[in-house]
């Protein structure tokens, strides 16, 4: 797809998405839509090939703030939301938390990911298997004072399976077994139901109580 002309977005109006993820863009610009009438929404991934930062934050907070702050670094817009988001497992003291997408070494290698949980967690008894999907979205807007920043949270609960099941989603989804929806793996939902219910989609609408507070 061919790029968009930075010079020819109203950088008043623009919020640049720190994700090269559609998905994402579709689902942010649904949600913060709806308080920021008016704003265009773009993909970094759709302005240029801009190298990823080093996300060496200790939180959510810190890792999604990073990605924001490159975004309008590299693009010199004025408003960026980026999200950081993974699995913090009760039994490991709250990992793979930050640590989620390399979990196994490799970044992003879904399958070692979840054969390396389900090894660590081989031992815990069902009654503390919890877990819960965390997010942590924010919205950095910039101006010659300086920089506003905006954060959403979002948590949804649930317990580590002892085996794999479901085919959609990405991630942990198919170890993780719903609160919300008794019997239902995250994997077994289609993209409509899990953006209803998902830590991704709380966030985002913290971050709209907020906006519109
Ligand atoms: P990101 O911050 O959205 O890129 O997520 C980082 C990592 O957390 C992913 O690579 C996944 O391992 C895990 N993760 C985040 N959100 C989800 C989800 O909705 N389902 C399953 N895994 C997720």
């Amino acid at each position: 797809m061919a790029l968009i002309d930075i010079s020819m977005l109203d950088p008043a109006r623009t919020v640049v998405v720190a994700t090269g993820n559609a998905h994402k863009l579709t689902e942010i610009e649904a949600i913060l839509g709806q308080v920021m009438e008016g704003f265009r929404f773009v993909a970094l991934g759709d302005l240029g090939d801009f190298a990823d930062p080093v996300e060496d934050g200790e939180t959510f907070y810190d890792n999604a703030l990073i990605k924001a702050q490159a975004a309008l670094d590299e693009t010199g817009l004025a408003m960026a939301v980026a999200d950081d988001s993974g699995l913090c497992v009760d039994a490991l003291g709250g990992d793979p938390g930050i640590h989620s997408a390399r979990w196994a070494g490799e970044h992003g290698n879904d399958a070692a990911n979840n054969e390396k949980l389900l090894m660590q967690m081989a031992d815990v008894p069902d009654a503390e298997r919890t877990a819960r999907f965390h997010s942590t979205v924010v919205l950095v807007s910039r101006d010659e004072d300086g920089e506003e920043i905006l954060a959403g949270n979002g948590d949804c609960e649930g317990t580590i399976a002892h085996d794999l099941r479901g085919t959609n989603g990405f991630g942990y989804d198919p170890l993780f077994d719903l609160a919300d929806i008794p019997g239902k793996r995250m994997a077994e939902l289609v993209p409509e139901e899990k953006n209803a219910i998902s830590h991704r989609r709380r966030a985002l609408d913290d971050l709209v109580a907020k906006l519109g507070a």
